[in-house]
């Protein structure tokens, strides 16, 4: 059976050609005219219990987190979000008390982003609980940040701190253990990740292509030189990590490969000019999200490796999970 994109490319691709908005299902998200200045952004993510949350995860922080990765994904584009729908799956486990906690998670962040719920689809199954989300933003037209945008020679860039979600997930099943407030911080960044939404809408227009790390922070940025004919080197040592993050590689290097291939960091990594780097740093500085550079685009290499991950003697690392598959 093949990966989740090769099934995509293989079923549906063939779908989406008569749409330019579509961008070859290679996107965040996906881009609709509605006048000649505006453009609707279009993205759907589900969290399904047992696959991407525990059942006795906050429901708070599930309703949360599950609006919030697709709010992520409008932030790859550089929207701005207009409102969301949600489908949901309920089973018997799903209670009125769940129910009410996670109607409650979700109020604050409605409020938070300023982002309505407009509708909606519920069933009941024997399955598992399920939440579906479509998040629905603006953008103007040709602004845009997508995957494709990278070129030879860019800077990489990404915001925030690399790898607190994947480890957080770690402490939560027992298998990384710190302190109490390093495992805190990092068990809450696996809760609740923060959607880059006003960097992303500050940088449309500005940077050459974009991605939310979901997947891994290698294998996005490896579906950033896929869509755009290019490769990436990504300095190890410059990748920004928590306080909670470092004391996890210097108990055990072996949680860098946590860092590199895990998922659900929903920071943005980006590629950019460098004569642009300084001013893309001072809109993090501005925003309150530190914006770092971490490696360098190039061309395609001969090897088919699109990603390269260097030590600090340019020595290649070898990154056993180079991100999280859906399939
Ligand atoms: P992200 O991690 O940014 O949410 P995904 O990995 O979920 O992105 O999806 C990658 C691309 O594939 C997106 O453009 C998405 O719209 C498309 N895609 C995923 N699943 C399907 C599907 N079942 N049918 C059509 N397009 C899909
Ligand atoms: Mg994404």
């Amino acid at each position: 059976m093949s990966g989740e994109f090769d099934l995509i490319k293989d079923h549906f691709s063939d779908l989406a050609n008569h749409a330019d908005g579509a961008l070859n299902l290679l996107d965040d998200a996906a881009l609709f005219d509605i006048s000649p200045k505006q453009q609707i952004v279009a993205t759907t993510d589900s969290l399904i219990s047992g696959v991407h949350f525990h059942l006795d995860d906050p429901p708070c922080m599930v309703a949360r987190k599950a609006l919030r990765v697709n709010l992520s994904d409008l932030a790859a584009m550089g929207a701005m979000p207009v409102g969301f729908l949600q489908a949901i799956i309920l089973n018997g486990s799903v209670n009125d008390l769940y129910l009410e906690s996670y109607k409650n998670g979700l109020n604050i962040d409605i409020e938070h982003f300023h982002v309505p719920l407009y509708g909606g689809d519920t069933t009941v199954s024997s399955g598992p609980f399920s939440v579906t989300i479509t998040a629905l933003g603006k953008v103007e037209k040709g602004s845009a940040l997508l995957r494709s945008g990278a070129q030879s020679g860019d800077v990489l860039c990404v915001t925030g701190t690399i790898g607190d979600s994947a480890l957080g997930l770690a402490c939560r099943n027992g298998k990384l253990s710190l302190s109490e407030n390093y495992e805190e911080h990092l068990i809450d960044r696996y809760l609740l990740p923060e959607p880059r939404l006003k960097v992303g809408q500050e940088l449309a227009g500005l940077v050459g292509a974009c991605i939310d790390i979901s997947d891994g922070l290698v294998a996005d940025v490896g579906h950033i030189c896929r869509a755009s004919g290019v490769s990436a080197s990504i300095d190890r040592d410059s990748i920004p990590l928590s306080e909670s993050a470092s004391a996890a590689v210097s108990k055990d290097r072996v949680w860098w490969e946590c860092i590199l291939g895990g998922g659900d960091d929903y920071e943005l990594a980006f590629t950019t000019k460098l004569s642009r780097l300084e001013s893309i740093i001072s809109i993090g500085q501005e925003a309150g999200v530190p914006i770092k550079a971490i490696g360098r685009i190039g061309e395609t290499r001969d090897d088919k490796m699109e990603v390269v991950v260097l030590d600090s003697k340019s020595a290649e690392i070898h990154v056993s999970t180079p991100g999280y598959r859906h399939r």
